[in-house]
Parts: structure tokens; C-alpha cells; sequence
């Protein structure tokens, strides 16, 4: 069998390169004579890898000085309830614009810990647009604005970090950190999952701001408190030492594709392609305003459904994985993250064509 092009939205394809480097180096990493996974967190080769790697993802991202980055155990939906833990209260108001599943995810998991209000959401669009700025209800006492640049599921993406005024912007990047430039020093805080542009599954990656980190409560359990992980360097308890390594590996990797400004271009390229083998034919469709379509995350619609089934089974013979739509929405969904290559994208859009030929 050969490895099959990989379109799942997560976890999802990793680069070639990284996993063969991975292979290679499982038994025996660097100096260490035992793989990463086993030896120390607080080895001088471990310590060693985790600068490097924070180096690297400052470099890639020109994260400010007055920024904390941490690498943390577990997955973007536990900081749906640890952010408002942090930095707000139960008597405390923040605002979440709602463009998608993720963010109504959001909403819910924080509503124990903050006075979660819905400054914005596209629901009564099905999640096909992104709210008018001028309609947002935003509080001006809101200890954050929390939004989701990129929402997964319906493939629908900020183009622009929007302008909320004074409150600190906190965006869940988990789908698209990495896939473009942005300008790091306009948010308070990013956080993303690490098992879509970054690793594997199981470490999350967190970019805080000095001053967010002087909010954060000594009232709840230090596990929970991005203060004292900063503080511990993310080695406050046992990180994902694996995770962490691996991600140190995809970054040297996207240094090596030219860095971030390089990758954009090529992700622009790759959407372009997907989309207009979409919009030039009347046997798919994708419902999203074409200013607010995802670069990552692609979902496509076929006129008739009852060919959703054999077009999946044809695409997998053809060895294309992972394009089911989410069970929310249903059709197909083409996730082309990074590691994803222009010509992996172009087989598809083949494939698209010919399976719109053959039954029309
Ligand atoms: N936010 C977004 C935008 C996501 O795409 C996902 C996962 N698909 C999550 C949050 C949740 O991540 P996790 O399952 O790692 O908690």
C-alpha cells in the first residue's frame, strides 16, 4: 500500500519530511542514546529542544518580546473554559463573535467561569458569512473579545483580524495558525491545538501577552493558571514530550519552505484552485460568501446527494482520504493545510472533474 493524500481536518497530513526525520530518529534522538519519549523533560536535550522550538515559532510568527509562548498539555477545547477562568470571572462580561461550531463551543464552555455574551454571530446565516463590524454588540467592559479566525467545520475565515477597540482580542487559531502572516502584536492571546498545522494531537500552543498574565486569579488550581506555566517555562508539570518535538520538526520544515509569508502564498494558490473547480460547475457547490471562505478548510456540497457515498469510495480508490463532510453539515470537505502540496490539490480537483463527467 502507499500512503494515501490525506484530507482530514484533524488530526491531519503531517509533512512527508517530518515523519521520515521522525522514523529515523525514533530510537535514538540526537545525542540522548533513547528516543524523546524517554527521557527527561527536564534533560538538558529536552531543555535544549524546547528554546529551539520556541525560537523557531517566534521567528515564524515575529512574535513581540512582550509576549509569552507556552506549549501546553491537552487540546483547544479545555482553553475554552481555562480562558475565562484566567481572565475574567463569574461576575465579569466577555464577548464571543460566534461565525461557526467552534465558537458556539466556545460560548458554551466558558459559560460556567464569565458572563459570556454574543456581541456577533452568523447563525441566522447557517454560518455562511461573518457579521457586519458595524452590527457587532460589543460591551465596552468585556475583560476579552474571543473569536475564531478560522472556523473548521464551516469553512469560514476572518480575512482581516478585526478592530474590537480596547479589550484584549483572544483568537482560537487551531485551524489556521501558520497558514499566513499575521500580525501577532493586535491580539492579547492565541491558542491553538497543535494536530492540524502544527504536530500531533494533544499539545496545545499558547501566545499570551505580559500583561494578560498579571490577571490571572491565585483563586484557581495552578494547573489551570497560564501565570504559573509561564512561569515553569511550560515544564510546570510532565508536557507532551513527543507533541513537542514534532512540532519542533514541522517548524524547521516550514522554515525550510521559506518560512510563513511563503507558505501563505502557496496556501492562497491551493484554495484558488479548489474553489473555482467548484464555482465553475453547477454539480458542487460551497454555501460561504467568497470574502469570508476558508483557505483550510473547504467544504463542497454535490447537487445530488445520493452520489456522496460513491464519490467518497471512488475517491479513496484513487487514493484520496478524508473527505467526508463534518456529520453537522454533511457533503465533503477538503482540509489542505500545510503540509498539503499544490499538485495533491490539483489530483483532487482532477478527480472532481472527471467524477462531474462521468455523472452528470
Ligand atoms: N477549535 C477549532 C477551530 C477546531 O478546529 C478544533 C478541533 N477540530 C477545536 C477547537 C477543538 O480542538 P480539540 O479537540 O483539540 O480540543
Amino acid at each position: 500500500m502507499t500512503r494515501a493524500c490525506n484530507f482530514s481536518a484533524g488530526p491531519a497530513a503531517l509533512p512527508e519530511e517530518v515523519l521520515k526525520q521522525a522514523q529515523a530518529e525514533l530510537l535514538e534522538w540526537g545525542s540522548a542514546r533513547a528516543s524523546v519519549m524517554e527521557i527527561s523533560h527536564r534533560s538538558r536535550e529536552f531543555m535544549d529542544l524546547a528554546e529551539e522550538s520556541e525560537q523557531d515559532l517566534r521567528d515564524l510568527m515575529s512574535i513581540p518580546a512582550n509576549y509569552r509562548v507556552l506549549f501546553l498539555q491537552g487540546g483547544a477545547t479545555q482553553h475554552f473554559a481555562q480562558i475565562p477562568m484566567n481572565f475574567a470571572n463569574p461576575q465579569q462580561s466577555a464577548d464571543y463573535i460566534v461565525t461557526g461550531a467552534w465558537g458556539e463551543k466556545a460560548v458554551r464552555e466558558g459559560s460556567p467561569y464569565a458572563q459570556v455574551r454574543v456581541a456577533a454571530s452568523s447563525l441566522d446565516s447557517a454560518y455562511t458569512r461573518i457579521p457586519a463590524r458595524e452590527s457587532w454588540d460589543l460591551d465596552p467592559n468585556a475583560r476579552f473579545v474571543h473569536y475564531t479566525p478560522n472556523e473548521t467545520i464551516h469553512g469560514v475565515e476572518f480575512q482581516d483580524i478585526p478592530d474590537i477597540g480596547g479589550a484584549p482580542l483572544i483568537a482560537d487559531m487551531s485551524s489556521d495558525i501558520l497558514s499566513r502572516p499575521i500580525d501577532v502584536s493586535r491580539f492579547g492571546m492565541i491558542y491553538a491545538g497543535a494536530q492540524k498545522n502544527i504536530g500531533a494531537s494533544g499539545l496545545v500552543i499558547l501566545i499570551i501577552r505580559d500583561d494578560l498574565l498579571e490577571r490571572c486569579p491565585d483563586s484557581i488550581a495552578r494547573i489551570f493558571n497560564y501565570a504559573q506555566h509561564a512561569a515553569g517555562h511550560s515544564l510546570f508539570n510532565t508536557p507532551n514530550t513527543f507533541g513537542w518535538y514534532l512540532s519542533s520538526l514541522v517548524f524547521k520544515w516550514l522554515k525550510a519552505q521559506g518560512g510563513v509569508a511563503a507558505i501563505g502564498e502557496r496556501n492562497r494558490a491551493k484554495a484558488k484552485l479548489l474553489y473555482s473547480t467548484i464555482d465553475k460547475s453547477d454539480f458542487y457547490s460551497n454555501p460561504v460568501e467568497p470574502s469570508a471562505r476558508s483557505w483550510m478548510n473547504i467544504p463542497f456540497f454535490l447537487a445530488r446527494p445520493v452520489l456522496d457515498a460513491i464519490f467518497l469510495a471512488e475517491a479513496a480508490e484513487a487514493g484520496m482520504l478524508g473527505l467526508k463532510g463534518h456529520r453537522e453539515l454533511g457533503g465533503m470537505r477538503a482540509s489542505i493545510y500545510n503540509a498539503i502540496t499544490l499538485s495533491q490539490v490539483s489530483r483532487l480537483t482532477e478527480f472532481m472533474e472527471d467524477f462531474s463527467r462521468r455523472h452528470e
